[in-house]
């Protein structure tokens, strides 16, 4: 009991420390590139720039440390802290099991995010603000945070009856009883986000005609994709920052432009970064990503199922009182402290896809486009060209711009 309490503490401090010496390293590395525009981007960079890109990146460095210590002060008030304990007395006058448990794991998570609040405002309104990147209006801050409530509330709450239900009725294989379901749970969550979930958020519109919608035609039909569906977002409603993304499975599956985004670019580069869009496509990465997750899954059940019976999991991590729900929370505050290690392996494995993707659009329109398209996305969102090596390593889904445009220079 006292081992598991000694290994959870010094992996958490471990993990803390990691993420904090990345952050300052991240930070001391920006500031000693603040003087001058790397030399392949000086033509295209202006000195004002590149000192906001790197302003920028220290800001965001500092609210990154203090979200690292908090997330490590939460995580030990909930365990350790007896926080979970407290939660768990609260719902004790539900006497179902089933829905006590179903309480404590939602109301666990809503108030996770309530506890975040500060930060978030500080992040939109201070941070945000301050680089000219904000657009939302308290108003629309309110309205999506109400949103986001109500959806945790409307999608956990059965998931969570659903799977302490086949905990508590399926003997030793629940877990792969729960993996199915989780599984399914996943498909349907990522099949319906683009087209029930996202426009609660967004509102989304064909792209529009013109020159970008002919060049559009024109690659898909050299490509020989078939779009779903091509949307612009109203991206601009929240904030300047633009971006391109590919979502969805199946019918549902789309490419989606921020309108900021289709303001910063010129339609051949628009061109290139749908190109990349749909390399993702042709290359699989959100089927493959789905079996990741479910291949993890699968092994977080099976290490959950043999954490369950063990008195020394709940007493050693603060809990009291052994519960199905107990485990859950403990699960899921443990996991991410006990397997920091993966996640540089994670950002490498999503870097490549990154790279895949580029490749296919050099492939399918041309270099100097994909390029000036990096270039323009780095300018206008601040993106510091300069980041820590290590730092980028462990954290950055995608790579450095340096090195993606060596890559597409090849
Ligand atoms: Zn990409």
């Amino acid at each position: 009991m006292l081992s598991i309490t000694l290994i959870f503490v010094g992996l958490l401090v471990a993990h803390t420390t990691l993420l904090m010496w990345l952050s300052w390293r991240q930070t001391r590395h920006v500031r000693a590139h603040r003087g001058a525009v790397p030399a392949a981007f000086a033509a295209v960079i202006t000195l004002e720039q590149h000192q906001k890109a790197a302003d920028y990146t220290v800001a965001k460095g500092m609210l990154e440390r203090v979200d690292i210590v908090l997330g490590a002060l939460i995580t030990l008030a909930w365990t350790l802290g007896g926080g979970l304990n407290w939660l768990q007395q609260l719902w004790q006058p539900l006497t179902d099991p089933l829905w006590a448990g179903t309480a404590l794991l939602v109301s666990w998570m809503l108030i996770g995010s309530l506890v975040r609040i500060p930060l978030r405002i500080y992040r939109v309104f201070v941070l945000e603000e301050r680089f000219g990147f904000n657009k939302s209006t308290p108003a629309t801050f309110v309205g999506d945070f109400v949103k986001s409530f109500v959806l945790t509330l409307v999608i956990a709450t059965p998931v969570v009856a659903v799977v302490l239900w086949l905990m508590a009725g399926l003997g030793a294989w629940w877990w792969l009883a729960v993996w199915a379901v989780l599984n399914l749970f996943q498909l349907v969550g990522i099949w319906l986000y683009p087209a029930v979930i996202a426009p609660w958020f967004n509102t989304f519109t064909p792209l529009p005609d013109g020159e970008i919608a002919q060049r559009v035609a024109a690659l898909l039909a050299r490509t020989g994709y078939v779009a779903r569906g091509l949307f612009v977002m109203d991206a601009s409603r929240r904030s300047g920052h633009g971006n391109a993304y590919f979502t969805g499975v199946g019918r549902t599956k789309r490419i989606v432009f921020f309108d900021t985004l289709l303001e910063q670019l010129t339609p051949a580069q628009i061109e290139a970064v749908l190109a990349h869009e749909i390399g993702h496509d042709q290359h699989r990465h959100i089927i493959k990503m789905i079996v990741m997750n479910a291949v993890a899954t699968l092994v977080g059940l099976a290490v959950l199922a043999w954490l369950l019976p063990q008195p020394w999991f709940y007493a050693g991590l603060g809990v009291a009182q052994p519960s199905l729900a107990a485990a859950l929370v403990l699960f899921l505050l443990v996991v991410p402290v006990a397997t920091f290690m993966v996640d540089p392996l994670l950002s490498a494995w999503s870097r490549r896809m990154e790279f895949e993707a580029d490749a296919y659009a050099v492939t399918h329109t041309n270099a100097d486009d994909m390029i000036g398209a990096l270039v323009s996305i780095y300018r206008d969102n601040a993106g510091t060209l300069t980041p820590d090596p290590l730092y980028a390593a462990y954290h950055y889904s995608h790579p450095p711009a340096s090195e993606r445009i060596g890559a597409m220079q090849l």
